[in-house]
């Protein structure tokens, strides 16, 4: 039953000399409300009045105002496309529901005809103010129904109301055909239908307005003035908005200038302080769990004092406190009022010192971690009340400012990720020359001793001896550089598997004692003084490499000590629970400014050509990585030269099960009674 011609075009067709106008939809708003109102003044009408919106949810608006106006006349039709619950009816007025699709879907009517007076209003939106409608989130702040618009006519001439009615009636009669009888009393009433063509000089002298139009006039301005205001107070959001942004797009461009989190904070202060006129402003880096705080970037106005190079105590400040809980700014307009302030001693104490009247808190976050704190202070009277505007206008600098500084460390991380690289790179290079050099250097001599065995067969035999005997020698260094830079990188690598298990310190350093011995078979060793503490816990550690640490820093102390000396292990429980072994020479001693050093890869303090002692450069870089597998720590200590060194390393302490524990100490009452007994045999 949809009928899709307009309302507006049937009337233009019929009435040639009209011409529509533009209406943006608060002009009609206005212009229906002042219409309605002015039934609504009058006293005795009982006009007609016909009122076509769009759709229901337009209608609903103005259904308690159509309440009002059916007390004033028993001939008002109400039409509109349904959405919900809009349906014919005839309840306090007519109801017309009209199908979706019709023209009228698309059009704005009002039509009201007095005996005195008829006015009408007929207009359809443009399409592309509904296109635009369509699409809200083309521009979501702002409100498009004002950019709604409608062409049409609005006009006091009676004819063309009449004309209005007339093929608006047609239209409900379609719709709601039980309504005839009631149709025609109106048409009767108002001589509506009646085939007459009106030219504009009869029009004009026939139905001039004879009613007094200034209530209409005046309600029509105080419309056009609130819809006035309406924009008004937009625009002047908007400005502010504009304001706002390019505060904050200046602001956030001068912070991220630099990659400096200093220069950043401090900049940041500085034009946040500034733009915002307060007294002081601070920034300052924390994180959520910190106790206190160094105050290092601050923005100050003359004549206020100075807060930065203090440190502010975080923990007992519940305003950081409910900022970092919150993740929001927290406002005080006075601290001599705010609870908050006034019952915290050292806050309270704090405000009056630095005269901090107003106060402002708002972290800075970057993914939910807290990077710091913006503190704005008003030290002048009256105290400050925060405005949203500046309370929003820190929280979007607060945001560029923990994008900037999480720019900046990745920058800084970078910087030293390159650095980290290089010094890599460089380490492989010295690497490759150094193993190359301490490679080729015994291959040399073996070459020339087989050479020279196999050129001179006439060598005399003791002369082949130590050909031989220097040949063998010098491979067996290779053997052992070989050996030991393979171990060294797979440690490194951490290719190697560990096997902990419990052990006793006086079975490792037994055990690397006696691998001592068969190897320095032939040099008369320093004597070697053990020095193990009674009921010494069981350490936890991988026994065999245990056993080579221990042999490497006798070995070490044999080779750097004369065989008058003495060397002595130590072991004891240190305060960290750890177990703290140290193997101590009365030899050559070390330097103190190499204490570090000597644990680097091939370093030998006479280099590997000049030494007479034997090894390879790498026992303190493998004890090193061996040490550190455990989570222990090790290092060497001496009062330089010729004054001896001590070498220490620390290894955990096993976590016994209570078994065990039951175990060692029936085990450590049957050693008792044994060494008891042993005594005893002794005596
Ligand atoms: P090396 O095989 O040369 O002993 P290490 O890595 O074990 O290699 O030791 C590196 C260097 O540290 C040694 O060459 C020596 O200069 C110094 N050093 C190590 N232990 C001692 C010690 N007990 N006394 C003096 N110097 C030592």
């Amino acid at each position: 039953m949809s009928i899709s011609s307009s309302v507006l075009s049937d009337l233009l067709q019929s009435i040639p000399y009209l011409r529509p106008q533009l209406y943006f939809k608060a002009s009609l708003t206005a212009l229906s409300h002042a219409m309605e109102d002015q039934v609504l003044a009058a006293t005795l009408e009982q006009p007609l009045i016909i009122a076509s919106f769009q759709r229901e949810r337009y209608y609903r608006q103005e259904a308690h105002r159509y309440k009002r106006l059916a007390l004033r006349s028993n001939q008002i039709y109400v039409l509109s496309a349904p959405e919900t619950e809009f349906a014919n009816s005839s309840e306090y007025y007519e109801k017309i529901a009209f199908e979706t699709e019709d023209a009228l879907s698309q059009e704005w009517h009002l039509v009201v005809i007095a005996d005195n007076y008829a006015t009408c209003l007929v207009c359809r939106e443009s399409l592309g103010s509904i296109a635009k409608n369509q699409l809200p989130e083309l521009s979501p702040s702002l409100d498009m129904d004002t950019a709604r618009r409608f062409e049409g006519i609005w006009t006091s001439e009676r004819g063309v109301s009449i004309k209005a009615a007339d093929l608006l009636l047609e239209r409900i009669s379609v719709y709601r055909p039980e309504l005839v009888d009631k149709i025609k009393d109106a048409r009767q009433r108002f001589g509506i239908g009646e085939s007459r063509n009106y030219s504009p000089a009869e029009q004009v002298t026939e139905f001039a307005c004879d009613i007094d139009t200034d209530p209409f006039v005046q309600r029509l301005v105080t419309y056009l003035q609130a819809s006035q205001y309406k924009l008004h107070k937009a625009y002047r959001s908007i400005t502010a908005q504009a304001r706002k942004e390019r505060l904050v797009n200046s602001i956030s461009t001068a912070i991220r200038r630099s990659l400096d989190p200093h220069e950043v904070l401090q900049v940041a202060a500085q034009e946040l302080g500034q733009h915002l006129g307060a007294s002081r402003c601070l920034i300052y880096r924390a994180q959520a769990t910190d106790a206190q705080a160094d105050i290092k970037h601050e923005f100050l106005i003359p004549g206020v004092l100075p807060v930065g190079g203090q440190t502010w105590q975080l923990d007992e400040n519940p305003l950081f406190q409910e900022a970092v809980q919150n993740g929001e700014g927290v406002c005080v307009a006075d601290t001599l009022s705010d609870p908050r302030v006034t019952k915290s001693k050292k806050l309270f104490a704090i405000a009056q010192k630095f005269a901090i009247r107003s106060w402002l808190i708002e972290p800075v976050f970057f993914q939910g971690r807290l990077l710091g704190i913006v503190e704005l202070h008003d030290c002048s009277l009256p105290p400050h009340e925060w405005q949203p505007g500046e309370l929003d206008l820190v929280k979007a600098i607060a945001t560029q400012m923990g994008a900037a500084l999480i720019q900046a460390e990745s920058y800084a991380n970078l910087e030293d990720l390159n650095q980290q690289l290089e010094a890599l790179d460089r380490t492989r290079s010295n690497l490759i020359a150094i193993t190359g050099h301490e490679l080729r250097t015994p291959l040399s001599t073996i070459q020339v001793c087989l050479e020279s065995l196999a050129t001179e067969p006439d060598m005399p035999l003791e002369l082949q001896q130590v050909m031989l005997s220097t040949a063998l020698s010098d491979s067996e260094r290779m053997r052992k550089l070989v050996q030991d830079f393979l171990t060294l990188s797979n440690l490194e690598s951490g290719r190697v598997e560990w096997h902990p298990e419990s052990l006793t310190l006086q079975e490792c350093v037994d055990l690397a004692l006696s691998r001592l011995r068969t190897r320095t078979s032939e040099e008369k060793p320093p004597q070697v003084k053990t020095q193990i503490a009674e009921n010494l816990p069981l350490v936890r550690a991988d026994g065999d490499w245990l056993v080579e640490v221990i042999a490497k820093l006798m070995d070490n102390a044999c080779k750097f000590t004369l065989p008058e000396g003495t060397i002595t292990i130590t072991a004891t429980q240190n305060s960290n629970q750890m177990v703290e072994v140290t193997v101590a020479d009365t030899g050559r001693g070390i330097e103190p400014n190499r204490l570090e050093i000597v644990f680097d890869r091939f370093y030998q303090e006479e280099g590997a050509l000049r030494r007479t002692t034997g090894g390879t450069g790498l026992g303190l870089a493998i004890s090193r990585q061996i040490v550190t597998g455990w989570g222990g720590e090790i290092w060497a200590e001496s009062n330089g030269k010729d004054q001896g060194s001590q070498f220490h390393f620390t290894i955990p302490i096993a976590q016994m099960s209570q078994e065990e524990k039951k175990q060692g100490s029936r085990e450590q009452k049957r050693q008792g009674s044994r060494e008891q007994g042993a005594g005893e045999k002794r005596l």
